[in-house]
């Protein structure tokens, strides 16, 4: 059975909209065709969030029961936290040695993270490299990620082809899979809606919160009248409806997108029905959390069968690595 591979940082306690159609749409589908693997990368979410460790726990447990609640199954799944698993930072360690430096320098993502304000540690450089350990430990063929996360999976497959060039056959190339919403705006017409970036709305958001933020979202910013002719594309509030609209929203969504266009519908109406397509997609997400929330030992259950199968994995992977390398000296 072929293998995915794909992570989220703990830097909040729940999934947001554009988690869900960026990544864990394509993982949900998936889990039946694949073997399939999903650490909590906290080593990552520390490069940006050093200074909030306390955190961690909380937001880790937080993040296992929104797989749960969109419907992964952990009898499919391999769940496990990245730092349990020391065997990554060791295999790391030996793609950092093929790694040019102005390969990562050259990443869109670490400028990106700069500009947000994020020190410059020798950790967030480093981030690239860890993220393809984290892809090659358990010898993925495939990740499901965001549009943001493309250059990071591309970086992994050119380090293992590298890897097989020079010491032998042992990775296979992994492939990324990008989501049918390659990059969700924030609700702040943001390019991205990001855990960090106060611009989501989240999975555990409730019907009121969800409204709250869609009545004040960022649209056509040149319309300042109903009657004014409103711009359909790249706003976000048509993004959303496309995005989380079902089949019998679409005759509506089709509907409001000429009105808009023509300046025949006012923002308020059209927010107000995106507020009900989102809570009608939520409320299934909400019911399926609010379930296994009375489980208290069950997240520590999963995880704790996940870590021994990822280490036991990864171990197999480390013996090959270093037979290749003719490190298995002594
Ligand atoms: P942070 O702001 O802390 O980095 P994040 O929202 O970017 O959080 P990650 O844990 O970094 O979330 O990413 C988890 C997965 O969700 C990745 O596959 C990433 O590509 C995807 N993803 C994140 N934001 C979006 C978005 N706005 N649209 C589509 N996919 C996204
Ligand atoms: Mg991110």
């Amino acid at each position: 059975m072929k293998r995915i591979l794909t992570g989220d940082r703990p830097t909040y306690d729940s999934f947001h909209l554009g988690n869900y159609v960026g990544s864990l749409k394509n993982r949900v589908k998936l889990q039946q065709e694949y073997e399939m693997f999903i650490p909590l990368v906290d080593l990552h979410a520390l490069t940006t969030h050093f200074n909030r460790t306390r955190e961690l726990e909380s937001n880790i447990r937080g993040l296992m029961l929104g797989y749960l609640s969109v419907g992964l199954e952990p009898e499919r799944v391999t769940f496990f936290v990245q730092s349990k698993v020391p065997e990554v930072l060791e295999l790391a360690y030996f793609l950092s040695l093929l790694t040019p430096r102005s390969l990562i320098a050259r990443q869109p993502a670490l400028k990106e993270k700069l500009d947000q304000g994020s020190e410059d540690t020798v950790g967030l450089f480093y981030y690239p490299v860890l993220m393809a350990a984290d892809i090659l430990l358990p010898r993925a063929n495939l990740v499901p990620v965001g549009k943001d996360q493309k250059a990071h999976v591309e970086f992994a497959r050119d380090i293992a082809q590298k890897f097989n060039d020079q010491y032998g056959e042992v990775f296979p190339i992994p492939e990324p899979l990008i989501g049918e919403v390659p990059t969700l705006p924030g609700t702040d017409g943001q390019a991205k809606m990001g855990k960090s970036l106060g611009n989501a709305i989240f999975l555990t958001d409730t019907q009121e919160e969800v409204e709250k933020k869609v009545m004040g979202m960022y649209t056509d910013p040149k319309r300042i009248h109903p009657t004014d002719p409103g711009t359909v594309g790249g706003n976000p509030v048509f993004i959303y409806l496309d995005a989380f609209g079902t089949e019998d929203d679409k005759a509506q969504v089709t509907s409001y997108k000429e009105q808009y266009t023509k300046g025949q519908v006012g923002d308020v109406e059209v927010k107000k029905y995106l507020t009900k397509v989102l809570n009608n997609f939520l409320e299934p997400i909400r019911k399926k959390r609010a379930e296994y929330e009375n489980k208290p030992d069950l997240v520590d259950e999963i995880l704790r069968k996940g870590t021994e199968k990822i280490r036991a994995e990864a171990q197999k992977t480390l013996a090959e690595v270093k037979k290749m390398m003719k490190l298995d000296y002594f």
